[in-house]
């Protein structure tokens, strides 16, 4: 079967991400099998189609237009624990394998338990919470690199930053990846209290895309400075700066991806004009192309 007859119709971004914004996808595809991402790269590229690789949709702001190409939506999911390692497919969800391995008494994940992304999505954003990150266990990905095909990326080959990684500049996909933990007999109780406090201190039954900025430095953070400049609760249109994590823009009724731009550039100006300081975004801007 040709990849193009999987394509699917009828898709909107608004049902595919956490922000329950964005418009109809022009072609869609979910894969389960990682020849299926291969394949649906290599169409698009010979058919110069734009493609985005779609995990969980919790870090993407994606356009009311929606998107005019191939929205491959990653959904391989197997996950194999060998000691003290596991190996996942990158739409395998990050959340799960928080809980998962600190079940088993395996350190270094415990803060993944509760962020709403895939595997994927957070090597690629670089996810971290309570002072661990994604970074720090990872040993080896899998990437389809459109130029060459499939290729082994180690520890020492990757670059990670603060939500930063070499993923970003890169056309490919991550397929699976295999991360390094620690036994520790208090995992378990780490990965609950941190979901605990995840619980009360974020919107996390409300529509959001997670943190819109970057923190500017290690010792501020973008919430902190957001809530100082007075701007908790500030609204536009359906949105509206979250009341309990300054750093999240709720989508409270309806908002649009233009009502998110604009409070998003409103924050930024305001925080501007009493810091002097320029925050940069955190969430993806996906454009219709
Ligand atoms: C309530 C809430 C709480 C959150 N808390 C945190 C938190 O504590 N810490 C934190 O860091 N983040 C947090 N986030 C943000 C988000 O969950 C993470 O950034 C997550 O890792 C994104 O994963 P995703 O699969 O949803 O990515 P998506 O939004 O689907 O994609 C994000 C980017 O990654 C790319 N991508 C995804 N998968 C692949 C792949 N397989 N190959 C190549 N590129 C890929 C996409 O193309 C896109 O550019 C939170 C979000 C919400 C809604």
């Amino acid at each position: 079967m040709r990849i193009e007859e999987l394509f699917r119709n009828g898709h909107s971004l608004k049902e595919l991400s956490t922000f329950g914004i964005g418009g109809p996808i022009r072609f869609y595809l979910e894969v389960s099998q990682i020849f299926e991402i291969q394949q649906a790269i290599e169409w698009a590229l010979v058919h110069k189609v734009p493609y985005f690789i779609l995990g969980k949709g919790s870090n993407s702001l994606f356009d009311d237009r929606g998107f005019n190409g191939l929205v491959i939506h990653n959904k391989i999911d197997f996950c194999n624990y060998d000691g003290c390692c596991v190996s996942v497919g990158a739409g395998y969800s990050f959340s799960l394998l928080g809980s998962q391995t600190a079940k088993r008494g395996l350190s270094g994940l415990e803060f993944a338990s509760g962020i709403p992304g895939s595997v994927g999505g957070a090597i690629y954003m670089n996810a971290g919470a309570n002072g661990q990150e994604t970074a720090q266990v990872i040993e080896e990905v899998l990437y389809f690199d459109p130029s060459c095909g499939d290729k082994i990326i180690s520890r020492e080959q990757m670059a990670f930053g603060h939500r930063e990684s070499s993923f970003q500049s890169m056309r490919g996909a991550i397929l699976s990846a295999r991360f390094k933990l620690t036994e520790n007999n208090d995992a378990r109780k780490n990965q609950l209290a941190y979901i605990n406090y995840r619980m009360t201190s974020q919107p996390y039954n409300e529509k959001s895309a997670g943190c819109v900025f970057r923190n500017p430095s290690k010792e501020l953070s973008a919430g902190a400075l957001i809530d100082q400049c007075g701007l908790k609760g500030l609204r536009y249109g359906g949105a509206e700066v979250s009341r309990i994590h300054a750093n999240f823009i709720v989508n409270i009724s309806q908002a649009s991806s233009a009502d998110v731009m604009a409070l998003i550039q409103q924050v930024q100006q305001q925080v501007y004009e009493k810091t002097k300081i320029k925050l940069e975004y955190e969430v993806r801007l996906v454009p219709f192309e």
